[in-house]
């Protein structure tokens, strides 16, 4: 990736701070309007220009650590930027990886491999935006996964196969999760997996292969196969087998910044809607004035303000270091269904032109739907909050 002059986000503590930062982010979001995502959408290509104006405005760094070049703030900011993102009709989905795997690199990684990348990631000389977890049969059932790493040396040879690894061929860095003992020597399923930081740029044509895949919705994802790829030992990120619960770390903070831009969607989807329902004009009334039209536009508002105090409230536990997997995940129930509810109700109240493609409102709404599905399933954080938050019978 090129090298570019990044600047660091103003350092914040305090809500007037944060504030400054969501105006910039939606000064920084008018330069992308809705046909600038609509020309990536129909060809289906990668909005760099969006990516480099992130880095360059220091927003991708805010959670490194200003000893490396960032701007060491905390999940709460980063959840904040990407909520404005969102809100702005913008979509994160091309660069918020970096942010999500963070919380793996700075807390289990070495010092050298964080003098050796950080820095670099911070200007954007590298991109850390693929994260290879989910394979084809495993599914969510990730302790079951059968990529492996074979410790050869001072070696590991790659072998096995990840799907829907995003953004594979814009990243330079990937965070792989992989098996390092076979399943039936474990006693516990959690343990024999690692974590590795793995320098792409070397791999690709010597035993890592990416083959794009054609979704309904614009956002570079691929399968990758490696096939006897070598990467350095010193890649592991901690101690070997401890890679799922270094993963299961991160996943709380990814589910918080997913529920952010969902909270960002359900604001944009409730402007637009409000907004046409005010200007259009059927039975020489607005639509609006009909309670028929108003009141799922005002239902979605309020579990979108409601989901909003859940995300923040996760992020602040998070950034605390405190236990947040609970509200991490009622979080992401709650903001992915005010979203799809938003999007629904938009796309409904724009009646035909709600199809139009120059009104925005179909493509946020293919768009929004995937987060019912990933990062992780609607039924899969209902499991965890029945079983471990509720104590009911384990299901899987
Ligand atoms: C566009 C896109 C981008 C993605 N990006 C990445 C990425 O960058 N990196 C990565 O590693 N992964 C990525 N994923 C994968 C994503 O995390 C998974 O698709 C998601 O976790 C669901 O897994 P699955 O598709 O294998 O579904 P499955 O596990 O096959 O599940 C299918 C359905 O069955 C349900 N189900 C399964 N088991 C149970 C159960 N025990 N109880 C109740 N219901 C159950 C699920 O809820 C789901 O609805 C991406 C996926 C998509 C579509």
């Amino acid at each position: 990736m090129t090298n570019q002059t990044t600047q660091t986000a103003p350092h914040v503590t305090d809500e007037a701070g944060v504030e400054q930062i969501r105006d910039a982010v939606r000064a920084l979001c008018s330069r992308f309007p809705g046909e600038y995502w609509r020309g990536h959408d129909r060809d289906r290509t990668y909005p760099a220009e969006f990516v480099s104006a992130m880095t360059e405005g220091g927003y991708l760094g805010v959670l490194i650590p200003e000893a490396y070049g960032g701007s060491g703030l905390g999940l709460s900011v980063a959840a904040a930027i990407l909520e404005e993102v969102h809100a702005s009709g913008c979509n994160a989905s091309a660069l918020h990886a970096q942010m999500y795997t963070m919380g793996t690199v700075l807390r289990h990684g070495s010092d050298a491999q964080k003098r050796q990348w950080l820095p670099k990631i911070a200007t954007g000389e590298v991109r850390l935006q693929a994260f290879g977890v989910t394979e084809p049969t495993a599914g969510t059932d990730t302790t079951s996964i059968a990529t492996t790493a074979t410790r050869k040396g001072d070696a590991y040879m790659i072998n096995g196969q990840k799907v829907w690894t995003s953004r594979a061929q814009y990243s330079d860095l990937m965070v792989l999760l992989a098996r390092t003992t076979p399943k039936e020597a474990l006693v516990r399923k959690s343990e024999g997996l690692s974590v590795f930081l793995l320098d792409m740029r070397q791999a690709v044509g010597a035993g890592l292969t990416i083959k794009p895949i054609r979704t309904m919705i614009n956002h570079a994802t691929t399968e990758i196969f490696f096939d006897n790829l070598e990467i350095p030992a010193s890649c592991l990120i901690g101690e070997e087998g401890k890679g799922f619960r270094y993963i299961l770390d991160g996943m709380n903070a990814e589910r918080i910044l997913i529920a952010a831009e969902c909270v960002g969607d359900n604001r944009w989807f409730v402007d637009k809607a409000a907004a046409y329902a005010k200007a259009r004009v059927v039975f020489g009334r607005p639509i609006g004035q009909n309670q028929g039209v108003a009141f799922p536009i005002a239902r979605a508002h309020a579990q979108g303000r409601a989901a909003k105090l859940m995300t923040y409230e996760a992020a602040r536990l998070y950034d605390a270091g405190r236990p947040c997997a609970e509200e991490a995940n009622t979080a992401k129930l709650l903001a992915s269904e005010a979203s799809w509810a938003a999007a629904d109700t938009c796309l409904q109240t724009h009646g035909g032109f709600g199809f139009a493609e120059e009104y925005d409102v179909e493509r946020k709404f293919r768009e929004t739907r995937l987060y019912q599905v990933a990062p992780i399933s609607t039924n899969l954080i209902l499991s965890y909050l029945s079983e471990h938050v509720l104590g009911l019978p384990r299901s899987y």
